[in-house]
């Protein structure tokens, strides 16, 4: 069985869990504090706001940990305000992990009302077409070059990943579509197992 953890601080949290409980030998498990933290095999950092999630973070003594446990290796998958948190570049600076080789822009589609939905095809991560909701949904400006870019909308990239962190500018927990928590987990988590 793999503990795949959902930072539990603020936004779809409760979304991860349940796509994550449909998964075979998977073990979802809430993360707010350090123990749970040391337990999981991969962690998912949940839309939200990222402003709120970096200030919460920083509250209940996860930032450095988590910061890291990500440096060291930990699988993190970031969803919209995820996705903020883990890059090395946010415009309009506001605290996050600095960690992934992205300039991100918050809100880049707009206001809540421009939230929308598109279905697309990314082969990279499944067959299937792939529903994306994107809700007040970051975008990511440049990518450094060890990125490597999943998927564009329009011009702009809404999925890539480096190393052992994967970003989405959209929000897979909302749907009945699991292929992203799939990729995440077979792709990302067993394949890494495999080669320890
Ligand atoms: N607009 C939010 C932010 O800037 C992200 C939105 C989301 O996670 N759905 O943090």
């Amino acid at each position: 069985n793999l503990q795949i953890g959902v930072l539990s601080l603020q936004g779809s949290v409760r979304e991860h869990i349940s796509m994550l409980s449909n998964i075979k030998n998977v073990k979802p498990l809430e993360v707010k504090s350090l123990p749970s933290l040391e337990s999981v095999d991969g962690i998912i950092l949940p839309g939200g706001e990222s402003t709120t999630i970096s200030k919460l973070l920083i509250d209940f003594g996860l930032f450095e940990p988590l910061k890291q446990k990500i440096k060291q290796g930990l699988p993190v998958w970031g969803t919209c305000a995820g996705m903020i948190l883990l890059a090395k570049d946010v415009i309009d600076e506001n605290p996050h992990l600095d960690l992934m080789n992205i300039t991100v822009r918050r809100n880049a589609y707009g206001r809540q009302i421009n939230s929308f939905t598109v279905v697309e095809d990314i082969p990279a991560i499944s067959e299937q077409r792939i529903p994306l909701i994107f809700i007040r949904a970051p975008w990511i400006e440049n990518a450094g070059k060890d990125v490597e870019v999943l998927c564009y909308l329009d011009k702009h990239i809404v999925a890539a990943k480096e190393k052992n962190m994967l970003v989405t500018s959209f929000h897979p927990e909302l749907t009945n579509c699991l292929a992203v928590h799939q990729y995440f987990i077979e792709k990302m988590i067993r394949v890494g197992e495999n080669k320890k």
